[in-house]
């Protein structure tokens, strides 16, 4: 019988430990998770995986994540996909510029850990 996962999480991340990192935590909380570094193939990955949540770095390479949030939201089939963002920015410009692009929430790197599961959990039970 297989194991029901708490949901599918994938993480946009060009740091190799980060993504590490991510991955392992959210799979030890029990969600299915799958990732990539490198920006330019993540909306195709996306589209094969088809999560419930994206976790989406703002710095990778040659590629902006807020980009990203912005193309896959104006996706015809991905476009309710919940994402938040991960970012070292958090100055009040950041933010405003980070809600622009139309993700869900934002967290600040270094994470909380109980705080970064919280918000996962809070996300992936609205898009039930
Ligand atoms: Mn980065």
């Amino acid at each position: 019988m297989a194991t029901q996962s708490l949901g599918k999480i994938f993480v946009v991340e060009d740091n190799a430990l980060n993504l590490r990192f991510f991955s392992d935590l959210l799979q030890l909380k029990g969600y299915e998770v799958t990732g990539t570094q490198d920006g330019n193939n993540a909306i195709e990955m996306i589209r094969k995986f088809m999560p419930d949540l994206v976790l989406m770095d703002v710095q990778l390479n040659g590629v902006s994540g807020l980009d990203l949030v912005r193309e896959i939201k104006k996706d015809k089939y991905l476009g309710l996909t919940k994402i938040i963002v991960v970012t070292a920015f958090a100055m009040k410009d950041d933010r405003d510029r980070i809600m622009a692009s139309g993700c869900e929430a934002f967290i600040a790197k270094p994470i909380a850990i109980e705080n970064f599961i919280q918000m996962v959990e809070t996300y992936i039970k609205k898009s039930e």
